[in-house]
């Protein structure tokens, strides 16, 4: 639902019949729900209508489609079988959205055809659609223009045509295509341009082919950073896998995007979440356009709670459930961090989102807060007692919440009988019940396993005088606790307890702090140890190193 409604409350559609839409258009908003325009649609729809040509700076989630959908639909000649109205996205899920759009504002409208055009699949039933008369065509750049070279395409009479997230598809690299096909449209066509930012090649764009755009801005919507709670965790670089898990853990309700830099680093964390039991996929370039959807569908189903992906692969995700997105590697610009956080707080929701930094990225950081105009609410890092407090509450939330599902009854007298059968307590059986809902996810953080210390200054202790710190390659990804690294050195190379200084845990590794001068048959034994079934490799660090 979109927020601050720019007209008083009245009847269903009111508000956009005041605009002389017709009586199609306004049953379908009625039947949507829509009572009153957004500001955007406010603002766009009346210059619209005059067929002006506009330049809109709208954020996704503004009502921004509808803004140029409703026009669009308004003055369709649904006789005419040809693309009167070309709309292009950088996405193919925003085709297929905007497309959607469409077809159901233009519901009640005869013979109206709605065709979403993009590539990486099959040309057949896209010429097919084409042949059929489709007067609305939805589409990506490049897959507009090969229909366009083969003549499957004919732009002669298009009425209106859509840049939709025109900053998105340039930075994408579409500049030359889309140019391309805005030359080869007919000179009177209305020209619709609506973009999140406005860089100067967006500018450079509408100065050359828009004529005395009307412009509209809604404030990048401060609803919408208002509804998307920002936060900042600084952490050391070789922690930051730890501290994601951690955030999920504490945080984690619904679905999440985790956005990273690389390709491969999209596989890692990816990797690492599911090690913890959390339901996740990569998303990342490499990904196949049909299996690209079906993650997105799984993410919007619930029967993916995490999603790891690049920017370029998170484009266009409009999913309603991700309450949080968590930015794993800063982003190298500003702008790329409005898009990435703008996939959370949708269609009016709250939304969450994580900024993790290391000290060196300080700077990216003073960035983003000057292009948002506001500090990042720095995030106070819960103990593993407040993690396990509230996994304890939320699993206890989800069993009452189960509690009077439909086969609960006949649980119930399973639970009996195999109580009976084997002698076994009630609680037990609930118990394991539990795990098996739980899988291999751990339950609990280990109390004795330190919490990371996340403000930089305080990141690792200083080595004792008589100590030398030592760098081991199991880490917290191998799950090795200090437990098991004290067990391994007292038991197999009979260091005893006492002398065994701090312990710090990393995400790939970690550092013990030994006495000085180990003997060398000792240091010999050392090297040959595994703990978690894991080789140590262990070796001297410097004494200012990690
Ligand atoms: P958009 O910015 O076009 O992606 O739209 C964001 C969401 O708001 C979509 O789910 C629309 O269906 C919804 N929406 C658009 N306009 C209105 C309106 N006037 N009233 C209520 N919901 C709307």
């Amino acid at each position: 639902m979109i927020p601050d409604p720019v007209l008083p409350a009245g009847e269903p559609a009111a508000g956009f019949a005041g605009f002389g839409l017709r009586d199609e258009l306004l049953q379908a908003l009625d039947a949507s729900g829509y009572r009153h325009p957004s500001p955007v649609q406010a603002q766009a729809i009346p210059l619209l209508l005059q067929r002006r040509d506009l330049i809109a700076q709208a954020q996704t989630g503004t009502g921004k489609t509808a803004a140029f959908a409703l026009p669009c639909l308004h003055s369709l000649d649904a006789g005419q079988r040809c693309c009167q109205v070309l709309v292009l996205t950088p996405t193919r899920e925003l085709a297929l959205q905007v497309a959607k759009s469409f077809a159901r504002y233009g519901e009640q409208l005869p013979q109206v055809r709605v065709l979403p055009i993009y590539g990486g699949s099959d040309f057949r039933p896209q010429i097919q659609g084409l042949r059929r008369g489709a007067q609305v065509v939805v589409g990506t750049p490049g897959r507009i223009m090969d229909h366009m070279r083969q003549g499957t395409l004919n732009l002669d009479g298009l009425r209106g045509l859509v840049l939709d997230e025109a900053d998105e598809m340039l930075r994408m690299g579409f500049i030359e295509d889309v140019t391309w096909i805005m030359e080869r449209t007919p000179p009177e066509r209305q020209l619709m341009l609506f973009s999140a930012t406005m860089p100067p090649e967006v500018r450079q764009l509408s100065g050359r082919f828009l004529q005395n755009p009307a412009e509209v801005t809604v404030a990048t919507s401060k609803a919408d950073t208002q509804r998307i709670r920002q936060q900042l965790l600084m952490v050391h670089a070789s922690q930051k896998l730890r501290a994601l898990v951690q955030v999920l853990d504490m945080e984690a309700s619904e679905a999440t995007m985790v956005f990273v830099r690389t390709k491969q680093a999209t596989v890692e964390v990816a990797t690492a979440l599911d090690g913890h039991g959390y339901r996740c996929a990569a998303l990342n370039g490499d990904v196949a356009q049909s299996q690209r959807e079906q993650v997105i569908e799984r993410l919007r189903s619930g029967r993916v709670d995490v999603v790891v992906a690049t920017d370029v692969a998170a484009r266009g995700i409009d999913v309603e459930r991700i309450a949080m997105v968590i930015n794993y590697d800063v982003p190298l610009d500003t702008e790329a961090y409005v898009h990435r956080i703008g996939r959370t707080g949708r269609a009016g929701r709250q939304g969450r989102a994580l900024l993790l930094a290391t000290p060196r990225e300080r700077r990216l950081v003073q960035a983003i807060e000057r292009a948002n105009g506001q500090q990042l609410e720095v995030m106070e890092f819960p103990d593993a007692d407040t993690i396990n407090r509230r996994q304890r509450q939320r699993f206890k939330e989800r069993i009452l919440g189960a509690l009077n599902g439909a086969d609960v009854p006949a649980f119930e007298r399973l639970v009996q009988e195999l109580s009976a059968e084997k002698g076994l307590p009630v609680e037990r059986i609930a118990a394991a019940l539990a795990q098996l809902v739980q899988g291999t996810k751990p339950f609990a953080w280990s109390a004795e396993e330190p919490v990371l210390s996340l403000n930089p200054r305080r990141q690792t202790r200083p080595l004792a005088a008589h100590m030398e710190r030592y760098r081991i390659e199991v880490g917290w990804k191998h799950r090795v606790k200090p437990g098991n690294i004290v067990g391994a050195l007292a038991n197999q190379a009979g260091i005893r307890g006492q002398s065994i200084g701090r312990i710090h845990i990393f995400d790939e590794h970690s550092t013990v702090d030994l006495p000085k001068d180990l003997p060398d048959d000792l240091f010999a034994t050392l090297r040959t140890m595994r703990v978690v079934s894991k080789p140590l490799r262990i070796r001297k660090l410097e004494t200012s190193a990690v």
